[in-house]
C-alpha cells in the first residue's frame, strides 16, 4: 500500500491530546493503523507531550492518580475510549506488512462493519451511491458512515461545519485536492468546499467521519440528505 495523503498535524495533535470526538478518533486510528509515516509522527508528539507533562507534573501526584480518582468517583475501570494508547496494540512492527489479512477493513473497524466489504447491508441513497451508517458511534453531532461509489459517479459538491476525514478503503477518487487510493486519507476543515468523483476502473468505497452533518450546495443533495441522514 502507497500512501500519499496523511493527516493534517493539527488533526494529528488533536487525537493524541484526546480531543476529538469518537466517530473522527475512529477513523484517524483506521488510518495510523495502515501508515506508517503517520504512526511515527503520533509517536513523537505523544514523546513531546509526554516531556511536556512530566515538566507540569506537580511534585508527588503518582503515576496512578486518574485511576484512583475513577475508583473514588465509583468508577472501577477507565472508560474505553479510542485513544493513542490503544493504537498501539493496532499495529506490528513490520512496516510496510502493518494490517495485512485477508480482510480489506482495517483493524480498528472490525468491531464495527463485517470483516469483508461486500458483507456490508448497503442501502441505496441516490443513482450510483449507497451508503451504510456505523450507528454504534454515533454523537451528538457527529457521523460516521460508508459510502460506496459506482466508477464514475460523484458525491455532490458540499462543504462542512467541522472536520470531515475520508479515508478509502476499496477503489479510488478524485477532487480538487488530488487522487486518493486505498489508505489514503483526506482531512478537511470547514474551509474547503470539495467534489469527490469515483475512478472509473472500479467502485470506491470509503469510511468518512464528519463533526456535524455536511453542507450540500443543491437542493436534490439536500432531499437525499434529509432522508438519508448524512
Ligand atoms: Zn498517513
Amino acid at each position: 500500500m502507497s500512501i500519499h495523503h496523511h493527516l493534517s498535524d493539527s488533526t494529528l495533535g488533536a487525537f493524541t491530546a484526546g480531543t476529538l470526538i469518537e466517530t473522527i478518533s475512529l477513523v484517524v486510528a483506521s488510518h495510523i493503523s495502515v501508515c506508517p509515516d503517520c504512526r511515527k509522527r503520533k509517536d513523537q508528539l505523544e514523546t513531546i507531550g509526554g516531556i511536556q507533562l512530566k515538566i507540569a507534573e506537580p511534585e508527588g501526584l503518582s503515576s496512578d492518580a486518574l485511576q484512583k480518582t475513577m475508583i473514588r468517583l465509583g468508577k472501577q475501570e477507565l472508560p474505553h475510549v479510542i485513544s493513542p494508547a490503544n493504537t498501539s496494540s493496532l499495529s506490528s512492527s513490520s512496516g510496510a506488512a502493518l494490517n495485512v489479512s485477508n480482510s480489506e477493513v482495517p483493524k480498528p473497524l472490525r468491531a464495527y462493519i463485517p470483516n469483508h466489504l461486500e458483507d456490508v447491508e448497503w442501502k441505496p441513497i441516490a443513482p450510483g451511491i449507497k451508503f451504510f451508517a456505523i450507528e454504534d458511534l454515533k454523537t451528538a453531532n457527529g457521523t460516521l458512515s460508508l459510502l460506496n461509489i459506482a466508477p464514475g459517479v460523484n458525491i455532490p459538491e458540499h462543504g462542512h461545519h467541522g472536520i470531515e476525514l475520508t479515508q478509502v478503503l476499496k477503489g479510488s477518487f478524485s477532487d480538487e485536492i488530488g487522487r486518493f487510493e486505498v489508505g489514503d486519507i483526506a482531512d478537511l476543515d470547514s474551509d474547503i468546499k470539495h467534489q469527490p468523483i469515483a475512478d472509473t476502473s472500479d467502485s470506491c468505497i470509503c469510511l468518512i467521519a464528519t463533526e456535524a452533518p455536511l453542507k450540500f450546495t443543491s437542493m436534490l443533495p439536500r432531499l437525499v440528505q434529509y432522508f438519508s441522514g448524512i
